[in-house]
């Protein structure tokens, strides 16, 4: 049995986790945040939740649909049955191609909440450095570490994870190859439905790129939430602005687009500065010899589907290995 460290409770660090202990390792899991999911992660307020992260999944491959029925077998998933448009110039158009989506209930974290059920996991512990020793890798973190580890997965984006694995320089290297767009997010709330046809809308325009009526999802108390995600370039050229100063020009611009007068009744924004990746569609990268590897959705093609394959692609590379 070897001692494994996963840095990061995201989808990635989590599918890695469970299919290294279902194999009978000793898996500790560290998280900065309060809570699993990572970029699926769900915000409560008094008015009801927000999935402020992704808002959706799809399955394209055979081993992401056995876990994604398992999911719906425990009703941690469900079909996504909502009305979905583009957006352009005002007009609401039908998607050119449709497949079938789904979404994580009650919210976007209830797939990484029930992965993380049976795992060891530290929350609220942000890695700092990641060090080789005589008695296996050494985990620091701000108060402490901790010694002995036989193998290490970084399981978070690679502006993270390249410091963390700079004692292996050619991991380090192909870390620096990944990469994410940022995306401002703004979640709304109108005190009566907005009279639309539509439940999401990929939008055409030079702020907002989609936007989705958080109750036309299964699982999610009734009211009129909005989340509104900026584009990556307005995003990235926003980048260090105020949550105060987005949120109105989010919410300008959708109701500009969809042609609606309401105002919000509640309005706040999250900056996630490592939002979306094209993907290296390279699964994972592992160092044998060192026994240090790095998974997540930038190794894969970018989505939910890709973090959870590369996770588990690369707890294969580790069980071969032990
Ligand atoms: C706005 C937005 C919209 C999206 N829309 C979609 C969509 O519609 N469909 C889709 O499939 N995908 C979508 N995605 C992408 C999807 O969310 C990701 O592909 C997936 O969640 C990535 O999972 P991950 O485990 O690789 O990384 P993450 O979810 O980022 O997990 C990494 C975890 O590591 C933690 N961490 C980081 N550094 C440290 C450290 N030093 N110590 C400890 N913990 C650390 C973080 O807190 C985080 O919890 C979207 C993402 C965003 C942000």
């Amino acid at each position: 049995m070897a001692r494994i460290a996963v840095v990061g409770a995201g989808i990635a660090g989590l599918s890695c986790a469970r299919s290294l202990r279902n194999a009978g390792h000793a898996v500790r899991v560290f998280e900065k945040s309060r809570g699993a999911g990572g970029r699926m992660s769900t915000r409560r307020t008094d008015h009801g939740s927000y999935d402020h992260g992704a808002q959706y999944f799809t399955v394209r491959d055979p081993s992401f649909r056995a876990a994604v029925d398992q999911w719906l077998a425990q009703d941690l998933v469900a079909p996504y049955a909502g009305r979905i448009v583009r957006l352009q110039q005002g007009e609401a158009l039908p998607l050119s191609h449709s497949e079938q989506r789904y979404v994580a209930t009650p919210g976007m974290n209830a797939v990484c909440r029930g992965l993380s059920a049976e795992l060891e996991v530290e929350f609220e512990c942000q890695i700092t450095a990641v060090t080789p020793g005589e008695s296996g890798w050494r985990l620091s973190w701000e108060e402490g570490g901790e010694s002995g580890f036989d193998a290490v997965v970084l399981a978070i984006p690679p502006a993270q994870a390249a410091p963390l694995c700079a004692a292996v320089p050619d991991l380090a290297a192909q870390v620096r190859q990944g990469g994410h767009a940022p995306c401002w997010a703004a979640m709304v709330r109108y005190d009566a439905p907005l009279p639309l046809e539509f439940d999401a809308a990929f939008v055409e325009d030079e702020v907002i790129g989609w936007v989705m009526r958080d109750a036309s999802r299964p699982g999610r108390a009734p009211g009129e939430r909005w989340v509104l995600h900026a584009n990556a370039e307005w995003s990235k050229a926003h980048l260090e602005n105020s949550a105060e100063t987005v949120a109105p020009l989010l919410i300008d611009a959708f109701r500009a687009e969809a042609g609606f007068d309401a105002e919000a009744v509640e309005t706040r924004a999250h900056r996630w500065r490592f939002a979306l990746s094209a993907g290296l569609k390279a699964g994972s990268f592992w160092d044998a010899g060192r026994r240090i590897g790095v998974c997540g959705d930038w190794c894969a093609d970018g989505r939910i589907e890709g973090a959870y394959l590369s996770g588990t692609e690369l707890a294969a590379k580790l069980l071969s290995a032990f």
